[in-house]
């Protein structure tokens, strides 16, 4: 007992020592020191267990510690290693058969990369390639990635830190944000003033000048903004009347989360290309995914494509990808997000009954957010956007709750993420939600109204 103890401390004092940690002061980080996981489940070396309620970073779709990924990459490796990306391997063409098929009507070929950003940065380049057009429109409330390109096109604060002048030709417009809407209105009765703001940028930017609009599929760490149910397709009409790219960042989106293989489905809209990386491998090793239509693919056909990476269509890793699409498609996953989507509607429409502090809920599949108010009149956030520490107080204390509880939850400002592994069962759904309604009565304390 005493030695593991101990293990758990020296495990924790060496990454203090010798490793940095993302977006955090790095004094004062108290990690969970991770033994081993399995299911929606991680353990750590005291044998305390978390469940995990945000898969991840919202990737291990599947669940943790699925031998039959281990077993495909064991093999892979037996067999081959890595070859350069002009090489190719059985692996990779039979990820990008599969692609082909789950993907929207025309995006049937796909370039692969190492995470997410890369396909964004991919994307942002080949759009400018194919349309000869320098302008990329983007939301603010949006996340495409750490890269400059990427971080440029996002619009999280995140950013902010980098603000020099970064990649450029990039245009930023209004979000969707139908509780806060920024035009004043209620969804059932606006005019989509968020569409109209989009057009009315692109014919002062010129409609000749822009390349691509980009956006997710639907929105994650931005809060999980839910669009209205025709603001894709009036952002496909908007891109078609102006001749302008749709790019889909299904990086989070992605991979059954919202109940579908992409969230662009529930919209029925096919973009022109889809970003992906995530649950294309459920995190077991790092993949990312540009796929795009067979119109942009046969552009290439005469003209050279200009993007390569040493990393690209890495043996092992499509291996993993093809034995995760296998596992979504052998334990019904995406089907079970769909179950466990509604079933957490229901949970949390009780928790509002009980929690004043619970402003608004959104979810789409197993892409959720609480978001915790001081009055549900006013919506006064419990933290703001950007909150600084100070303002954290209230909402750190309820991650700290969470933590002490056992749920490993991703919060942020006065955002309380719900999206655990498609593979959840109502019971651990229960056993979570139990948590959650238990910490936010810290934050009910808070409540003004
Ligand atoms: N796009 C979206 C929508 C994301 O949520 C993320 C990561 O959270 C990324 C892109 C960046 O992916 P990666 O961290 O693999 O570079």
């Amino acid at each position: 007992e005493t030695a593991s103890l101990s293990a758990a401390q020296q495990v924790i004092q060496d990454n203090l020592d010798y490793t940095l940690f993302s977006w955090s002061k790095q004094k004062g980080i108290a990690p969970i020191a991770v033994k081993h996981a399995e299911g929606v489940y991680l353990y750590d070396y005291d044998g305390k267990r978390y469940l995990d309620f945000s898969s991840g970073l919202i990737n291990v779709n599947i669940g943790h510690g699925n031998q039959r990924v281990t077993r495909a990459v064991m093999q892979q490796m037996q067999e081959v290693s890595y070859v350069t990306p002009g090489c190719v391997t059985r692996a990779r063409g039979e990820l990008g058969k599969k692609l082909a098929a789950i993907a929207p009507g025309p995006l049937n070929k796909t370039l692969f990369t190492t995470g997410g950003a890369e396909a964004v940065e991919n994307a942002l380049k080949l759009a400018r390639l194919y349309t000869g057009r320098s302008k990329i429109i983007a939301r603010y409330r949006a996340f495409h990635g750490a890269s400059y390109g990427a971080m440029t096109a996002g619009g999280d604060p995140r950013k902010l830190p980098h603000d020099v002048q970064q990649v450029p030709n990039i245009i930023h417009v209004e979000d969707p944000y139908c509780y806060r809407c920024p035009w004043g209105k209620e969804i059932t009765s606006c005019s989509r003033e968020c569409v109209s703001h989009i057009e009315r940028v692109i014919e002062f930017e010129g409609p000749e000048n822009i390349a691509a609009i980009l956006m997710e599929g639907e929105s994650g760490s931005s809060g999980c903004i839910k669009y209205p149910p025709d603001y894709l397709q009036k952002v496909r009409a908007l891109c078609d009347h102006y001749n302008i790219l749709l790019i889909a960042d299904e990086v989070m989106s992605g991979f059954g989360r919202t109940g579908r293989w992409f969230a662009c489905d529930l919209h029925g809209v096919a973009p022109d290309m889809i970003v992906t990386a995530k649950g294309i491998t459920a995190g077991y090793l790092p993949l990312g995914a540009l796929i795009v239509s067979d119109k942009i693919a046969a552009y290439f056909d005469d003209k050279v494509l200009w993007l390569g990476l040493t990393y690209s269509a890495h043996p092992v890793c499509c291996a993993a990808a093809v034995e995760v699409l296998q596992i979504y498609e052998d334990e019904q996953l995406v089907a079970n997000a769909v179950t466990m989507g509604r079933y957490i509607d229901e949970q949390v429409a009780r928790l509002q009954q009980q929690h004043p502090s619970i402003g608004d809920f959104r979810n789409t599949g197993l892409l959720g957010c609480l978001e915790l108010v001081k009055n549900r009149a006013t919506k006064a956030p419990m933290a703001r956007f950007n909150a600084g520490a100070e303002e954290m107080a209230v909402m750190n204390k309820v991650a700290g709750k969470l933590k002490q509880l056992g749920l490993y939850a991703f919060v942020r400002w006065n955002y309380v993420f719900i999206a655990p592994p498609l593979c959840i069962t109502r019971a651990q759904v229960d056993e979570g939600l139990a948590m959650i309604s238990e910490a936010i009565s810290i934050a009910d304390e808070q409540y003004e109204g």
